[in-house]
């Protein structure tokens, strides 16, 4: 359908919510395609997770060649990546480098939030709510907005009232923060609080951990690029994308097929040595496949990883206070991390174990456990996320009938392929629950989604469909299917973000099936066959 025949009666003929990663290329895709497009953000410039999370040691733990989009070849070869694993500030200049050189910015309208979205029947448009008061009218709502967007701070009582600086990872401030010789706290040991507190332990005056759980790290092993590097990284991009394709989980990293017990114990232990000394996530995702779906394989690598954590902390008791008891390796996201474990070998570095003296209240100059009162400079909450469905839960979006998307989802999502959800037409949600961007490499995955929804647009539009909507039964069989996959897989037994659960949000206490775990061949494959079948699980009206 061309512009003119178009039906023009609405403001725009799609709104996509975020200008991170995924947004930027699914606009770019519809604009090809000749629709009029927005992209709205809260953030003043381009760039999602990678706009916000600036703290010290924010870095890919992806390899930086794998995470940049693959589509332009052009883009590919202008982009230099100074380092194996890219700093924040280098990420976030990539992709506003990407929205200048496609002229995309004209597009984007910044520091705005959308407070509900709308289905209207009547006319099979949604209306979309800013919180500058404008409600603008489109054809297709779609979600770009990030699986970790929505930052939790912890249910502690009293946060208002510390005098110092406090602030959530996610909220780091823009303008230098001075740690030089600063009383540090930091609550929280997910991979962004390994990230930090290996990069400011040297810095700080006094650094004081407060862990709860425990996770086991493994080392990232980053080192710059050089320009000769880098010239032959560009000439070899098709099959560095090609591998990242062949892989369950979109890295570089395959997991070795051998079975463990087929190797003695010298050769395990070489092989592992060999991992642990390489950069990036090979330890866990280029492992024996058994080390993350057989609990013996997993307790033997796990005793594995206990040694290096001796070895690296000098202090005994600190080093067992490290050692996750409640969880195998690799069954919660492995922290990738520079220097973590030797930061605790700093005079002026704690670690205060919350299982023995769980924090009381934050007072007006620190921190109260039951033990102590501490006081600090700065408090630093790196607590997470209300993950993945938070950011949706956070806009009130109304579907048909009236509809609640927030409802529906209240004891978990359900959707089709985290790509749409019965009961609200037109909605694509793009990087949603229960899709494989979620639980693999990000970049590879968004791109196949994103290349997939605007092929449906297109098809919509070219057949004069002014409504796709999942049908019930699709969605149930999607989760029938996601759930198989939980049944295979150690992380599926484990309290994380990926099983939902998160004690600082109401409700979320229990297993929910936020991803896909079938890996990202398997849903590429999944999207092309609905795709040929004429989107088979839509209802197109
Ligand atoms: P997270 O993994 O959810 O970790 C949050 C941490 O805060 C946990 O240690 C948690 O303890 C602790 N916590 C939460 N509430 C608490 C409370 N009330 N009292 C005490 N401790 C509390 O969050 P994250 O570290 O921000 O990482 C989230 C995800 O972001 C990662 O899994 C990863 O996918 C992504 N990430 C990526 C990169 C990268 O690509 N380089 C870097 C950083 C993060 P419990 O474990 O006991 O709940």
């Amino acid at each position: 359908m061309n512009n003119e025949s178009r039906d023009n009666t609405a403001d725009f003929d799609a709104i996509i919510v975020g200008a991170g990663l995924c947004g930027i290329y699914m606009l770019y895709k519809l604009l090809q395609q000749g629709l009029r497009v927005m992209v709205v953000d809260r953030a003043d410039e381009p760039g999602g997770t990678w706009y916000w999370n600036r703290y010290p040691g924010a870095r890919f733990d992806s390899e930086s060649y794998t995470y940049g989009y693959s589509f332009s070849d052009a883009l590919l070869q202008e982009w230099d990546w100074s380092e194996h694993f890219a700093a924040q500030p280098e990420t976030l200049r990539y992709l506003n480098h990407v929205v200048e050189h496609f002229d995309l910015r004209e597009h984007m309208q910044f520091g705005l939030s959308v407070e509900r979205a709308d289905y209207n029947e009547a006319d099979s448009l949604w209306a979309v709510t800013l919180d500058d008061g404008r409600s603008l009218s489109c054809r297709y709502l779609l979600t770009a907005v990030g699986m970790l967007s929505a930052a939790t701070l912890p249910n502690i009582s009293g946060g208002e009232e510390f005098h110092g600086k406090s602030f959530h990872t996610y909220y780091w401030p823009k303008e230098p923060v001075d740690l030089k010789g600063k009383r540090v706290a930091v609550i929280g040991t997910g991979a962004t609080g390994v990230q930090i507190i290996g990069a400011i332990a040297p810095e700080v005056g006094q650094l004081t951990v407060f862990q709860r759980r425990p996770n086991w790290c493994a080392p990232l092993h980053n080192s710059p690029i050089d320009a000769e590097e880098m010239a032959r990284i560009k000439e070899s991009y098709a099959d560095i994308f090609a591998r990242c394709r062949a892989t369950p989980n979109g890295f570089l990293h395959a997991p070795d097929r051998r079975v463990m017990a087929d190797l003695s114990e010298a050769e395990r232990h070489a092989f592992w040595d060999e991992l642990y000394n390489s950069p990036g996530f090979g330890v866990w995702l280029g492992n024996f496949r058994d080390v993350l779906v057989d609990p013996a394989s997993n307790a033997e690598f796990s005793a594995y990883m206990v040694g290096k954590i001796s070895e690296r902390v000098h202090d005994p008791v600190t080093a067992e206070k490290l050692t996750p008891q409640d969880h195998g390796f690799g069954t919660r996201r492995v922290p990738m991390e520079t220097n973590y474990y030797e930061a605790y070998n700093y005079d002026h570095v704690r670690l205060v174990d919350l299982n023995d003296t769980p924090i009381e209240r934050i007072t007006p100059t620190g921190i109260a456990t039951t033990a102590e009162e501490l006081e600090f400079d700065i408090i630093v909450y790196a607590t997470g996320f209300d993950a993945i469905t938070g950011a949706y839960d956070r806009v009130d979006i109304t579907g048909r009938r009236g509809q609640k998307l927030a409802d529906k989802w209240r004891d978990g999502p359900i959707t089709y392929m985290g790509t749409g959800v019965h009961g609200f037409p037109n909605l694509f949600t793009l990087t949603g629950p229960q899709g494989a961007s979620v639980s693999t490499n990000f970049p590879p995955v968004i791109e196949t989604a994103v290349e997939w929804t605007a092929a449906f647009i297109d098809y919509l539009e070219r057949h004069g469909h002014r409504r796709a909507e999942v049908t019930e039964a699709a969605e149930q069989s999607w989760l029938a299917h996601v759930k198989n996959g939980y049944d295979h897989s150690l992380l599926a037994q484990t309290k994380s973000w990926f099983t939902g659960y998160n004690s600082n949000v109401a409700g979320h206490d229990k297993l929910r099936y936020m991803v896909y775990l079938g890996g990202a061949p398997a849903y590429r494959e999944k999207l092309a066959e609905v795709a040929d079948a004429i989107y088979e699980g839509y209802e197109l009206t």
